[in-house]
């Protein structure tokens, strides 16, 4: 008898989740199960604000597929999905095409640019490995340029960051600390250098706890960022960005690195390929699968589930997408099993923790408040447990972010 074939797109925290916990569940002769993602490496995107202020090097944040999968059931293919053809039952890829009995949609999502000018051409983002990189390395040809100018223009020195939600916030608290290092590799003045951030709402980290925000902008104050409150960006340029408070005419700020990080959409292939979606994002059955799509699974950032407390979307995050991929897993083994009965999906959110750089962080963890030293201990607990959950204690001492302090 034919073997179902299960291909999984993305590896990511949700997929490789997905595919780590399948090859746990099912015999090698249950199903052909295979795992498609553009890079040979999976990169912890939870980390990426330290590569893109350069207070990690890139390589520490990724790590082989192959070594975490195993090869006698699960096959790597590294291909880049362009288009999914459900009617046809497979996805189109940039070098060949595959076809699928069940499938799981975890390609992660992308920036939310709000259709605002220049922002796609001239801003920077924290999305990947190789963005990250171009983010660091720009931040340090800007310094070296400036520093060879005759003319010097004090704009080179000044770094725009679009969005003062979790990750403006934790990139503010690498970039904080990066840039005496910066000041000192390339002689440059540390008074001459500006960190403006720039946040539309009324208050940085809309939502979270006042008391643990009001800590989080004075520890970041105290360190040199501008904060400008209920002020939106309005358009992006090769010299720097207009920006407008509430209904006043929007003005120029001049900054040679202009960083967007002020929110995230579901991936495009997604809509593309005919699924229905709100900002890019799948409302998702609870058993994790495309409504009307019996054998399309959607986890992780392209998916959209509602928090019935509070009527309002769960927020796209690596704690949730990780989750997904266990139950996806499980719903997985279930179907090829012939049981029509799927787990539901519930999000058990264990906490909150934003870092502010390698050694203070603002928290909330199993309802209890922290911050400083501990928060920060914290952070770096949750980075080790999602190394742990895909690859055990191996990949912990090898990835591991093991000086705690
Ligand atoms: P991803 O982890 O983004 O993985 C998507 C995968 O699909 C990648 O491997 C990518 O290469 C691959 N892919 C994409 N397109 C294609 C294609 N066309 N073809 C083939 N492969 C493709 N969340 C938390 O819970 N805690 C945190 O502390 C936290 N910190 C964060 C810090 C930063 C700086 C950022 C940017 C996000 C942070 N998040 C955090 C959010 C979290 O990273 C995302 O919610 C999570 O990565 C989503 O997981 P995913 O599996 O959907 O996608
Ligand atoms: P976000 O949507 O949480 O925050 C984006 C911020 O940008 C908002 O505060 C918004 O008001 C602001 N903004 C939007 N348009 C603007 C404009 N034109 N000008 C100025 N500001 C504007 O996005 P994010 O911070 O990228 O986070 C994405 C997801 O990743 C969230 O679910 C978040 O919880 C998660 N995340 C979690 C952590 C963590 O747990 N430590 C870290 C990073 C990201």
């Amino acid at each position: 008898m034919r073997k179902p074939k299960i291909v999984i797109l993305g590896a990511g925290y949700g997929g490789l989740m997905t595919a780590v916990r399948l090859q746990k569940l099912v015999g090698v002769n249950e199903a052909d199960i295979v795992l498609v993602n553009k890079n040979d490496y999976h990169y912890e995107t939870t980390w990426l604000h330290e590569a893109s202020a350069g207070t990690m090097h890139h390589d520490k944040v990724r790590y082989e597929i192959r070594n975490v999968i195993d090869k006698s059931k699960v096959e790597f293919v590294q291909d880049t999905v362009l288009e999914i053809n459900k009617d046809e039952k497979k996805v189109i890829l940039e070098k060949s095409e595959i076809s699928y009995d069940y499938l799981v949609i975890a390609i992660g999502g992308e920036p939310e640019t709000f259709g605002i000018k220049g922002l796609k051409e001239f801003a920077f983002g924290i999305t990947n490995v190789n963005s990250s990189r171009q983010l660091r390395e720009h931040m340090e040809y800007q310094f070296a340029t400036y520093n060879m100018e005759e003319e010097k223009k004090e704009e080179r020195l000044s770094i725009i960051v679009g969005g003062a939600g979790f990750t403006g916030i934790e990139f503010l608290g690498e970039l904080t600390n990066r840039i005496p290092e910066l000041c000192h590799e390339y002689d440059v003045d540390f008074n001459k250098v500006k960190i403006i951030c720039v946040e539309a709402a009324p208050t940085v980290l809309p939502g979270f706890d006042p008391e643990l925000v009001k800590y989080a902008v004075s520890q970041l104050e105290r360190k040199g960022v501008e904060f400008l409150i209920g002020t939106a960006i309005k358009e992006c340029t090769p010299e720097g960005i207009f920006v407008a408070k509430g209904e006043d005419e929007p003005h120029e700020i001049k900054a040679g690195t202009v960083v967007w990080a002020a929110g995230i959409r579901g991936n495009a292939i997604v809509e593309k390929s005919g699924f229905e979606a709100m900002r890019g994002r799948v409302k998702v059955q609870l058993d994790l699968r495309a409504p009307g799509h019996d054998d399309v699974f959607i986890i992780g950032d392209s998916a959209l589930m509602i928090n019935e407390e509070i009527n309002r979307p769960y927020p796209p995050t690596a704690q949730i997408a990780m989750q997904q991929g266990e139950t996806c897993a499980r719903n997985l083994a279930a179907l090829i099993r012939n049981k029509t009965d799927l787990e539901t999906f519930k999000p058990d959110i264990k906490g909150t923790v934003c870092s502010l750089g390698e050694d203070d962080a603002i928290g909330v963890v199993f309802g209890k408040k922290i911050m400083g030293t501990k928060a920060a201990f914290m952070k770096k607990v949750v980075d080790n447990r999602s190394l742990y959950m895909i690859g055990g204690v191996p990949l912990v001492l090898k990835k591991g972010k093991l000086k705690f302090l």
